[in-house]
């Protein structure tokens, strides 16, 4: 099946609420313009060098992610170039992005990365540090946390990740119905689903996903 046909698809199955970021990673240009061209916006790449590489190169009206592991010293190359954030994991990275975020003149919208599951994966903040992890960057004023992102281990039976998106999501609640307790706190946004899982998090209250292999492959 070809991109737009995928695209077609995936569009038809998420509801209008919940925004596609396409996961560019080891595509080429002319794969990714195809996406663009099609009409999505929304852009992901886990790596600084990659989205380095592709910035200039892909036309359009288009909205950079930063989705994965985010080195505190790589902060300077894409902090003018990005629109979300989405790994925070650390007050080290916070601090960082903030001051460059004020060296541009601008806010930077972040998202805190959540290790909920406790599994695989070794970034993203517990979910019992979340609130003291909020305070403690509540005074970061270039940056503004706009939500939450997780991921899910891979397992071959993905109703095993609902309860993971379940927690997630209650989080996300608690934390917007008290965000007037955080200086810098703007909570819309929950990133969470990938091309194994992401109808199960959609019905898990996710309303940005990050698909790569559904589109692509
Ligand atoms: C690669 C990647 C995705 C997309 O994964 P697919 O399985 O290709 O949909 C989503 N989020 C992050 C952080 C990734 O690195």
């Amino acid at each position: 099946m070809n991109i737009e046909k995928k695209l077609d698809q995936i569009m038809k199955e998420i509801p209008q609420n919940v925004t596609l970021v396409a996961v560019t990673k080891h595509r080429s240009i002319e794969e990714i313009q195809r996406v663009v061209d099609y009409g999505i916006k929304d852009l992901g790449e886990n790596r600084v060098q990659e989205l380095l590489d592709k910035y200039d190169k892909i036309k359009g009206d288009i909205r950079w992610h930063l989705i994965g592991h985010l080195q505190t010293n790589k902060v300077k190359y894409i902090i003018d170039k990005v629109d979300l954030i989405h790994s925070v994991d650390s007050v080290k990275l916070a601090k960082e992005i903030n001051t460059q975020a004020k060296k541009h003149g601008r806010i930077m919208r972040v998202l805190i990365q959540v290790n909920v599951s406790m599994e695989d994966s070794k970034f993203g903040i517990e979910v019992e540090e979340v609130e003291s992890f909020l305070q403690q960057i509540s005074h970061e004023s270039n940056i503004s946390v706009v939500g939450f992102m997780t991921m899910a281990p891979f397992t071959e039976n993905i109703e095993e990740t609902r309860h993971i998106f379940r927690k997630m999501h209650e989080i996300y609640d608690k934390i917007k119905d008290n965000q007037d307790a955080f200086k810098n706190v703007n909570i819309e946004t929950l990133s969470m689903g990938m091309t194994n899982d992401y109808p199960i998090a959609i019905e898990e209250g996710s309303n940005l996903v990050r698909i790569g292999r559904g589109i692509f492959v």
